[in-house]
């Protein structure tokens, strides 16, 4: 079937919940992108460490996979690094801290904040400037950031983080504000980046960690994510949140922080994980696209044939579960993470999701 809407009217007419030609779709494919470069050599330190790779990676993906969105996720290790973590950067994996820069109660309190041009941080910003100017006319973009606690935990580990939440509460405060700030100067660099939307990575929001009482003194809307979500608006882009956290704080993330984009994931062997249906269905898509759940490690270990036979249940049970609740569009189908950036995963995979929901993934209540 021909497609009949742009990526960006689809977008549109999803974020209004209007009709759509078939569905939004986004498996969250940012540093694999590389592998759409030329002869896909390029290693992933290469990738993440140029702001000319990391967009041209960003660009050319959304035009191999024909994506309606384009995020510019690189990892989780680029905030602690630049504050003065050691991250092991290997040339084709995800690079992690092994050698945090937070180890005493002193170090909370003493952190200094870098410039945010300067280190990866700089690369992000200075890319997305990049991506976003380049597929302005073609997709949604959205730049991508470490919540705060998530760049505290990165730099502490997240085992002394929840240990000193009790026993050295006002160091981690502490921290958690010169993260804030730095992130607010990240904000205002992204906003001069001009992407669309700004994505914030806030994964402790999860019930399997933290209670609603912890999670609004540590992260919360009225606190350090309050003040970030409010500077994205200021800075004149979209709301944006990914947590692909077991038991997500729905409430706060979705109805207090009301993102205009909630990508989230699913874990079926874990009670009370939430599914695509549960969400709509409890009225998270009512105001907000949703977008989820397809396993990343699918994209890795499954066939061609099983990773279409999952979007299309996707697909039926969202389209069930919008109709069921008076919704005509609010949902992306997409990955529940990241899908994972190694020489692995099968790019055919990806394809083959953005190839489904193009074939079924027309809404007819
Ligand atoms: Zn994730």
């Amino acid at each position: 079937m021909a497609e009949k809407m742009t990526h960006i009217q689809r977008c549109l007419a999803s974020l209004a919940d209007e009709p759509v030609d078939r569905l939004t779709v986004y498996p969250i494919a940012c540093g694999v992108s590389r592998r759409t470069i030329g002869d896909g050599t390029m290693t992933y330190k290469e990738w993440c460490s140029s702001p000319k790779n990391y967009a041209q990676g960003l660009i050319s993906g959304q035009k191999y996979f024909d994506l309606d969105f384009t995020v510019g996720l690189m990892d989780l290790s680029v905030i602690a690094g630049d504050f003065g973590s050691h991250v092991r950067m290997d040339e084709q994996n995800t690079p992690f801290v092994d050698d945090p820069v937070i180890k005493t109660v002193e170090d909370y309190e003493t952190l200094q904040m870098p410039d945010p041009k300067k280190g990866r941080s700089g690369v992000i910003l200075e890319g997305t400037k990049i991506f976003a100017e380049a597929l302005k006319n073609e997709t949604i973009t959205s730049g991508f950031l470490e919540g705060p606690l998530l760049s505290l935990t990165q730099s502490a580990s997240a085992e002394k983080v929840f240990m000193d939440m009790y026993n050295n509460r006002s160091a981690v405060h502490k921290a958690l504000g010169t993260f804030t700030d730095y992130l607010k100067e990240m904000v205002k660099g992204m906003g001069q980046a001009k992407p669309a939307a700004c994505m914030w990575d806030y994964l402790w929001g999860s019930y399997s960690c933290l209670g609603d009482k912890e999670y609004d003194e540590f992260e919360g809307q009225h606190k350090y994510a309050g003040s970030l979500n409010e500077a994205v608006g200021k800075e004149g882009m979209a709301l944006a949140i990914h947590n692909c956290a077991d038991l997500p704080h729905l409430d706060t993330q979705v109805k207090q922080m009301k993102p205009a984009v909630y990508t989230m994931a699913w874990y079926p062997l874990i009670p009370g994980s939430p599914s695509a249906s549960d969400a709509i269905g409890k009225g998270y898509a009512d105001n907000c696209v949703l977008c989820g759940t397809i396993d990343p490690q699918g994209f890795v270990r499954w066939s061609q044939e099983k990773m279409q036979k999952v979007t299309m249940n996707l697909i039926q049970e969202v389209k069930t579960a919008l109709c069921a609740r008076g919704l005509k569009s609010r949902y992306t189908i997409a990955s529940g993470c990241e899908v994972p950036p190694t020489v692995t995963t099968r790019l055919e995979n990806i394809k083959e999701v953005s190839d489904t929901v193009k074939k079924y993934g027309q809404v007819t209540c």
